[in-house]
């Protein structure tokens, strides 16, 4: 049985790795501040012995024995992490200190959540692990993507100066069940707004495209990368090559959901990337030929009867 701490336990990825890591048997301490992560995410789990939950913030040094680390701890929806820039930077930079000094330590693994958005608005497409990125240091964004970048470097030292056992993922944009409902991100707003038969909010002309990956095969990433061989640290892309226009998907979220909702068109956020699409053939070969499998009607119709059930829609 392995001892492992996932911090951001409570938040939507996070929720859904520590039910993933419990039904496979492991000990799991769930870490989390509370900022966007709810207990209702992981109420499920705490009958389950083997299952601590923590309030702390990852910002503050943290003690205890664990075998990995998965640290996901970072608000990551816009709206959210534009609250408290400052704060974006510490979580994502302190926490990434203090979870390395833990793993360090311990000799723990330690996975880092990074994210495409240190690729900023990419000039390469698709993007490959190779590519350095193209982000406004000073726009709206910087505090996550540039929090983010900090915390890939801090991985990479600690690897060079301590032998850290250290994984590195970014991952793409991804959704789901337990997705917050209030956090501003496409997939959620176009289904609760078209559950409700309102206005589905599409910002610029809907031409930008994004490539969603379901989280129950983002999770199956996760811990595949974990398990690799020490000498192996990433960074690797997960998500889901499947690109699509932000109308497309709302034309689709509106099909299947046979809402009467209609299109509104409202300004796009600044520096919002025009397109974005993993190449993810270094998961492939390095994960045991990892690929996404949920398509993207079938995961949407998973999250429409999550919001369904969870906002009473009947
Ligand atoms: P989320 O906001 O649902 O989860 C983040 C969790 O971290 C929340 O439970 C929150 O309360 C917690 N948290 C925030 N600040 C903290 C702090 N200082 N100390 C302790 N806990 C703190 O977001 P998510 O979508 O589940 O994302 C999880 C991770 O995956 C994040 O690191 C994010 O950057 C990364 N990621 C997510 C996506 C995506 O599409 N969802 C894409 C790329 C990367
Ligand atoms: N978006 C939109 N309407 C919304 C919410 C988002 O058109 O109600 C757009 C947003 O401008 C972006 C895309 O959908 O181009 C994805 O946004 P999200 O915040 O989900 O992810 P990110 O921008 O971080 O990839």
């Amino acid at each position: 049985m392995k001892r492992i701490l996932v911090t951001g336990g409570a938040g939507f990825i996070g929720s859904h790795l520590c039910e993933r890591l419990l039904d496979e048997g492991n000990d799991v301490i769930s870490l989390d501040n509370y900022f966007t992560g709810s207990k209702s995410n992981i109420i499920h789990l705490m009958n389950n012995k083997f299952f601590e939950v923590v309030r702390h913030d990852v910002t503050m040094p943290f003690f205890a024995e664990v075998d990995e680390i998965y640290n996901l701890a970072c608000p990551a929806s816009p709206i959210h992490y534009q609250i408290n820039g400052i704060k974006t930077i510490k979580t994502s930079v302190m926490g990434a200190i203090n979870m390395l000094g833990l793993a360090k330590r311990k000799k723990a693994k330690i996975l880092q959540a990074s994210t495409s958005e240190i690729y900023g608005d990419p000039k390469v497409h698709p993007q490959p692990e190779s590519y350095w990125g193209n982000v406004n240091t000073l726009g709206p964004r910087a505090c996550y993507d540039e929090g983010k970048r900090c915390a890939e470097t801090l991985f990479m030292n600690y690897l060079e100066q301590t032998n850290a056992r250290i994984k590195i993922i970014r991952i793409f944009n991804t959704y789901g069940p337990r997705m917050h409902p209030n956090d501003g991100r496409v997939v959620s707003n176009f289904i609760i707004q078209a559950l409700k038969n309102q206005d589905i909010t599409i910002y610029g002309t809907g031409n930008q495209s994004r490539s969603f990956q379901y989280v129950d095969d983002l999770v199956e990433g996760m811990i595949r990368m974990m398990n690799t061989p020490d000498e192996f640290h990433g960074p690797v892309n997960i998500g889901n090559p499947y690109e699509f226009t932000i109308l497309e998907l709302a034309q689709k979220v509106i099909e299947l959901t046979n809402s009467k909702s209609k299109l509104i068109f409202m300004p796009l956020p600044q520096d919002d990337p025009t397109q974005r699409q993993p190449d993810i053939s270094l998961a492939k070969e390095k994960l045991g030929g990892w690929e996404p499998k949920i398509q993207l009607e079938e995961g949407l119709l998973k999250t429409i009867d999550y919001f369904k059930r969870t906002l009473n829609f009947t």
